[in-house]
Parts: structure tokens; C-alpha cells; sequence
């Protein structure tokens, strides 16, 4: 029940300092929840990426990142999972949105219903893409919209270090992690 969730959830959060990714071989080998293991089991997931294995930490600890990998290196699972830690704590009250950004300010201008004042988590994919095709005015109006004290976590296919581009997604002493492998 919600009181041995919490308590679970807890003794996992006591771990978070001690990730070190060069003693990471299985997905296991975070403190994931049994249920998040048992789902990456279930999808055949059975070991990290090199970008998952040098993120899932820092996203766990709260920080924010930058990442870089290659097109097909599994960024996608490197913001899921610890976006399912989040998910038992907040589920009651908090909703994932997976939009574009144009959506995402149209519903801010015009939507009254819409608040994004309780944003605890902004990620940026394909965030190279995002500033290359004129979506940089955009996510300037987004990220004027959103609470300052948020984690943001950011992954790319290319490396996008320009001072400029951080200003304007405004993370705070981002973790770089850029994995340059084959596969
Ligand atoms: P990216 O966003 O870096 O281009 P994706 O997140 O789309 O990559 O992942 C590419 C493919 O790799 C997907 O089919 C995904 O299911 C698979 N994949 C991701 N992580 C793992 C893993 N740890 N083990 C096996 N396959 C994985
Ligand atoms: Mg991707």
C-alpha cells in the first residue's frame, strides 16, 4: 500500500549518492524499483547503454544533464526511467506531457486550464533538432512559462555546448555526458 511505496521509494533515494556508472553493468545494479526492473525485464531490457549507464545516475541525483549519443544509442530510456521513479511519488497529482513545442505554447497562451507552475521535470529530446529548426523563440516563450527550481534533463545526437543555447534553456550546472561509441 502507499505506505510501504513511500518507505520502498525511500530506502531507494538513500542509494542515489553512491552511483558510480563504472560499477554498472545491469539495470539492477541501480536503485530501481522492483516494478521498473520488472518492466525493463519484461521489454528484454537487460543491460544499460553506455548513455543510460552515464545518466540514469545523475538524473536519479536530481541533477541536471546534457547528453550526447549517437541516433539508436537509447537515450529514450535514459529519461524514462528515472521519469518512473517519479511517477509513484506524484502520480495523484501530476501528469507526463509528450508534446512538440509549438503545441506545448499553445497551450500555455491559450489554454486557461493549463498550468505549468507544479513542473517538477522539463526534458528536452532530439534538443539539437529542436534549436536547428527555428524552434529557438519558441522554447524561449516555454521556458519563461515554467518554475525556475525544475530539473532539466536535455539529449541530442550532436553535441550543442554554445553558452548560447544554455542561457536560453536555462539549466543550471548541467552534468556534460557525451558518449561517442559504436554501438
Ligand atoms: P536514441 O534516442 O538514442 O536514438 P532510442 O532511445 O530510440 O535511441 O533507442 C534505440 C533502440 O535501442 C530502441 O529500439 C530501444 O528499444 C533499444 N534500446 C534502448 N536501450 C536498450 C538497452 N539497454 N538494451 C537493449 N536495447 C535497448
Ligand atoms: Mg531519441
Amino acid at each position: 500500500d502507499w505506505e510501504i511505496e513511500r518507505e520502498n521509494i525511500q530506502k531507494l533515494q538513500a542509494k542515489y549518492d553512491q552511483i558510480n556508472p563504472k560499477d554498472v553493468i545491469k539495470f539492477s545494479d541501480f536503485p530501481l524499483s522492483k516494478k521498473t526492473l520488472r518492466g525493463l525485464l519484461e521489454g528484454q531490457y537487460r543491460q544499460p547503454t553506455e548513455i543510460q549507464k552515464q545518466t540514469i545516475g545523475f538524473a536519479l541525483q536530481g541533477k541536471d544533464v546534457l547528453g550526447a549519443a549517437k541516433t539508436g544509442s537509447g537515450k529514450t530510456l535514459a529519461f524514462l526511467i528515472p521519469d518512473l521513479k517519479d511517477e509513484l511519488l506524484k502520480i495523484h497529482r501530476t501528469n507526463i506531457i509528450i508534446c512538440t513545442p509549438g503545441r506545448l505554447l499553445q497551450h500555455m497562451d491559450e489554454n486557461s486550464t493549463f498550468h505549468a507552475s507544479d513542473l517538477h521535470m522539463l526534458v528536452l529530446d532530439e534538443a539539437d533538432r529542436i534549436l536547428d529548426m527555428g524552434f529557438a523563440d519558441t522554447l524561449n516563450a516555454i521556458v519563461e512559462n515554467l518554475p525556475k527550481s525544475r530539473q532539466t534533463l536535455l539529449f541530442s545526437a550532436t553535441q550543442t555546448k554554445s553558452v548560447k543555447d544554455l542561457a536560453r534553456l536555462s539549466l543550471k550546472n548541467p552534468e556534460y555526458v557525451w558518449v561517442h561509441e559504436q554501438a
